[in-house]
Parts: structure tokens; C-alpha cells; sequence
């Protein structure tokens, strides 16, 4: 049976040791947690053994040892392996708690729902990555600085919360709390569109002779996430389709008037003073530390959404209603 959620240093269960479980298992591990978990590949189990963690390929016994510990379950496979992972968990873990590391959250938490498991999940989304796959290519250092999304929707639980801030916070990234529909929406905006730009920018340019021969900074940077995963490229674009299009349709009309400038003969100075602000902007960006808010406190998650959707990051643990402090 799970241990009662007030306890907030929990073990840690990771499903899928791919580049982002993998990096957890490591940061969790370094700051002493103890953290077990599963790969479906046998390579994946070997390597993750090989360096010295505990994994399994056996999903169940992973998910039998939670449930006997209490560990916190951190779903870290992509958004199309969810549902069988979730009826797992429903079957063997039901009452651990439950969070997530996708890039996508709406339909993270709609799946979670159908799995019945909604009460116990807290969605998270660590903003950090490479273009590599895989438990070789993770890193106790991934999250070191990167700001890791924490759900605060409506039905979420502050102990389950709590949880998932320490892990947040174990890992060495800052927590920035958001409702789930306003990441997708930002999210499609800093992440999916620049993945859609990337693929369009290195597709033109393969079709360009003497282009690679000449290729540089510009392209080597405005192309790097084109080297990710087709298929995870294809997973989070696909499941925030309702938030990405809008986005998509904005900076078509931005690069439509850029053309048609262009092809007048006129400057296409709106276009590049416009991005050439918002950078500079983006820049000087401050982030102040949220740390009046306790968790469970009365009005806690709209009072959370409201300190991230300003910038709000949180550096070190909020005291949670109940807890010893
Ligand atoms: P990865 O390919 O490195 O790892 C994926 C893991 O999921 C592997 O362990 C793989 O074995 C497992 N997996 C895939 N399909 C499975 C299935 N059907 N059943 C069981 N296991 C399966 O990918 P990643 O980059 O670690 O991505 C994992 C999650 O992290 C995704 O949901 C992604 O959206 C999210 N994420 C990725 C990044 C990034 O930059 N790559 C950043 C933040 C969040």
C-alpha cells in the first residue's frame, strides 16, 4: 500500500529510461533519492544497470515495487504509450501518486482521466532536452537551471503537488506552476512552433545546392531540434494541434507580409524590428521567486497560476498546509 501522501521525499518510480526519464533517474538519485525504474527496451535496462541504477524490463514488478513503497510514478514515455502504461498502473499502482514529464499536458491529463487515475496525477513538463534519445544520451545535469512546468488545474491535490515540486527541486531545475491549457499554449508557441520552423527551415534548405557547403551559426541554431525524433516531433505537435495551429497561422500571416513586402520591392522592417524586440525583451526577462504562496491554502492553485503566468518561478520548497514545514 502507498504511504500517505504528506510524505514528500518519497522513492521515485520512472517509467521509460529514454533521454528525459533517464536524466531523472541520475539528478534523483545524486540528490539521494531512491529511484528505481523501467525501460521497455533490454538495451536501455543494461545500459541504466551498467552505470550502476536500478532498473527492470518487467513494467509490473517495477510498478508492484511503488505501489509496496509509496513511490511517486513519473510517466516518461511518449504521448501514444500512455494509455497502456496508464492501464498498467490502474491495475498494479492505483493509489500511488502520479506525475508526468510530457510536452503536452491538456491531453496528458484527458488520458489520465479515462484511466481513472485523475486524483492522484499532477502534470508535470521539465523545459529541458537535446536532440538525442535514449538512456545513453541523459544526464544528471539536464534539469540544472531549466524550468519544470507543475500543473495547478483544478482538481489537483496539494500533497501529490508537493511531491512533485521536491522532485522538481531534487533534479535542480525551477518550478514555474501553470494551468494546463496555458502551457499548451505557450508551450506550441516556444516549443512545437520552433520544431515546425526547423523542419521547414532544414527541408528548404536541402533542396538548395551549395546550401550545407555554406551552412553556419544561423542554421546550425535555427535547425538543431530537426535532428530530434521524427516520431516525438510528431507526438507533441500532433496531441497540442488545437493550440499549434493558431500559433502557426500567426507567424505564417508575420512571414506572408514578409514575402509580399519582399516581392514589392518594400522594406520588411515590421517583421524584423517586431522579432528584434521581442528577443531583447525575452533577454531581460526577470523571473522573481514565488515564496508566499502555501501550498493548500485556501485559493492556492489560482494564486500559483497567477504568480507563473507573471513570470514567477519558485527556487526552494513552499511550505505545504499540514506539513511540519
Ligand atoms: P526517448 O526516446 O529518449 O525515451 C522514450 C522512452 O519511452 C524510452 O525509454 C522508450 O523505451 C519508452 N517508450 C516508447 N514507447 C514505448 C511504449 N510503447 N511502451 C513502453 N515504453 C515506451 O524520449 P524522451 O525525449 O525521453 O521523451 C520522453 C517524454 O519526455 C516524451 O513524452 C516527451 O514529450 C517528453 N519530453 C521530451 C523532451 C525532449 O527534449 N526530448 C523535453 C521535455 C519533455
Amino acid at each position: 500500500m502507498c504511504q500517505p501522501w504528506t510524505v514528500t521525499k518519497t522513492p521515485v518510480c520512472v517509467v521509460g529510461l529514454g533521454l528525459i526519464g533517464g536524466s531523472v533517474m541520475r539528478a534523483a538519485t545524486a540528490a539521494g533519492r531512491e529511484v528505481f525504474g523501467y525501460n521497455r527496451s533490454v538495451d536501455g535496462v543494461d545500459a541504466a544497470r551498467f552505470d550502476g541504477f536500478d532498473a527492470t524490463g518487467h513494467l509490473d514488478e517495477a510498478l508492484s515495487r511503488a505501489a509496496a513503497t509509496g513511490a511517486l510514478i513519473v510517466l516518461a514515455v511518449p504521448v501514444p504509450a500512455l494509455p497502456q502504461m496508464l492501464g498498467h498502473i490502474r491495475e498494479v499502482a492505483p493509489d500511488c501518486p502520479l506525475t508526468d514529464v510530457t510536452s503536452v499536458k491538456g491531453a496528458v491529463r484527458d488520458a489520465v482521466r479515462a484511466a481513472g487515475l485523475l486524483e492522484r496525477f499532477v502534470g508535470g513538463h521539465p523545459m529541458a532536452g537535446t536532440a538525442h534519445s535514449g538512456w545513453i544520451a541523459g544526464s544528471a545535469d539536464l534539469f540544472a537551471g531549466a524550468p519544470w512546468v507543475i500543473s495547478v488545474d483544478d482538481h489537483v491535490d496539494a500533497a501529490v503537488w508537493t511531491q512533485v515540486m521536491h522532485l522538481a527541486l531534487d533534479c535542480r531545475a525551477v518550478v514555474v506552476p501553470a494551468r494546463s491549457d496555458e502551457h499548451d499554449a505557450a508551450a506550441a508557441t516556444i516549443s512545437h512552433l520552433p520544431h515546425l520552423l526547423a523542419e521547414a527551415l532544414a527541408a528548404t534548405a536541402g533542396e538548395v545546392p551549395l546550401a550545407f557547403a555554406l551552412a553556419a551559426g544561423s542554421f546550425r541554431d535555427g535547425t538543431r531540434v530537426a535532428a530530434t525524433a521524427p516520431d516525438l516531433v510528431r507526438a507533441m505537435c500532433e496531441a497540442n494541434a488545437a493550440q499549434l495551429v493558431p500559433v502557426l497561422e500567426h507567424a505564417m500571416l508575420l512571414l506572408g507580409e514578409a514575402r509580399d513586402q519582399l516581392a514589392a520591392g518594400q522594406p520588411v522592417s515590421a517583421l524584423v524590428e517586431a522579432g528584434h524586440a521581442a528577443r531583447i525583451r525575452y533577454e531581460g526577462y526577470s523571473r522573481p521567486e514565488i515564496i508566499a504562496t502555501v501550498v493548500g491554502a485556501e485559493g492556492w492553485r489560482d494564486e500559483l497560476a497567477a504568480a507563473g503566468r507573471a513570470g514567477g518561478v519558485i527556487r526552494s520548497a513552499l511550505p505545504t498546509r499540514g506539513s511540519p514545514g
